[in-house]
């Protein structure tokens, strides 16, 4: 009797759960172990109505999503998140080993000048890619092998893609006029990915590049030569090194200006020279204060 009842289960569960899987997608193995675990606040219907309710989602939360397809599963812990840039709330800043990255298949994303460099800009807001100039519609191309994780439309980064790498980087090209993969996708090394745009915040057409390591960006200049457009090193040995801009990140502070405030005042209260406020700041020392507007003073 119980095992009639199960085999009745697993007749539904192979017809109605196994069969609408087709639907979706055809990227993914279905019932090989080990399963892909997300947490329950990656599968949360949130306010966002560009969230792709994707098959690895569905499939995961039924515990049947074969994660051996997935780049460097293990080493993410089996996070797969189509919808958030860094899902994984690691803290990469004090690594205490030395990562060997394969660097040797980089493709250029595109071959254009470099407009805008990884770090702070206008003082205090901190840039986390490279953007090279483009023309709309010109290629983009995928850095490594590896499998398309978030397609979609953001505010700020415009129509973006984001892949994960077997190398265990990830690479986010933003601000894209289209996409031309989708999610959960296989892509290779050099293979076109979409076309380049002015989408999101973004003031002319440009690529915003970046490279991440376990959610965490990179400088893409200590990685890339963007003259030639190759690659520095074949192997990379990544380090806490490359996130020593994250340590600083941490130390800054920011001041927000009331009604009143001049920089003599502020430089009072904060204890900082009216000097560094304008050299951080990037300000002269009569510039004129927003109210509502960010000082950084640390
Ligand atoms: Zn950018």
């Amino acid at each position: 009797m119980i095992n009639m009842r199960l085999i009745n289960v697993l007749i539904f569960y192979s017809v109605f759960v196994l069969g609408g899987y087709n639907a979706y997608s055809q990227s993914i193995i279905l019932n090989l172990p080990p399963t892909v675990i997300l947490s329950e606040n990656h599968i949360s219907l949130e306010d966002d109505e560009t969230m792709l309710f994707d098959s690895l989602m569905n499939l995961s939360s039924l515990g049947i999503v074969d994660a051996s397809l997935i780049p460097a599963a293990h080493l993410y812990n089996y996070v797969w998140d189509n919808r958030l840039v860094n899902p994984y709330q690691r803290r990469v800043i004090d690594m205490p080993d030395t990562m060997v990255i394969d660097f040797s298949q980089f493709c250029a994303p595109n071959r254009n000048l470099v407009t805008s460099d990884f770090g702070f800009r206008r003082g205090w807001q901190f840039h986390y890619g490279i953007d090279t100039r483009l023309k709309i519609g010109d290629s983009i191309c995928s850095s490594f092998d590896g499998m398309v994780r978030i397609v979609q439309r953001g505010r700020a980064y415009g129509n973006y893609i984001v892949i994960r790498h077997f190398n265990g980087l990830e690479t986010v090209y933003a601000h894209l006029s289209k996409h031309l993969v989708k999610v959960n996708q296989i892509v290779r090394a050099g293979e076109i990915i979409g076309l380049g745009g002015n989408t999101g915040r973004s003031t002319g057409p440009h690529l915003h590049y970046e490279i991440r390591y376990l959610g965490q960006p990179i400088s893409p200049r200590d990685l890339i030569d963007f003259e030639s457009h190759t690659a520095i090193f074949r192997i990379v040995d990544l380090n806490a090194e490359h996130f020593a801009y994250a340590k600083e990140l941490e130390e800054v502070r920011y001041y927000t200006v009331r009604r009143g405030d001049t920089l003599s005042v502020i430089s009072r209260r904060l204890g900082v020279s009216v000097d560094r406020l304008c050299q951080m700041n990037n300000i002269r020392r009569n510039s004129v204060l927003r109210i509502g507007q960010r000082l950084r003073y640390t």
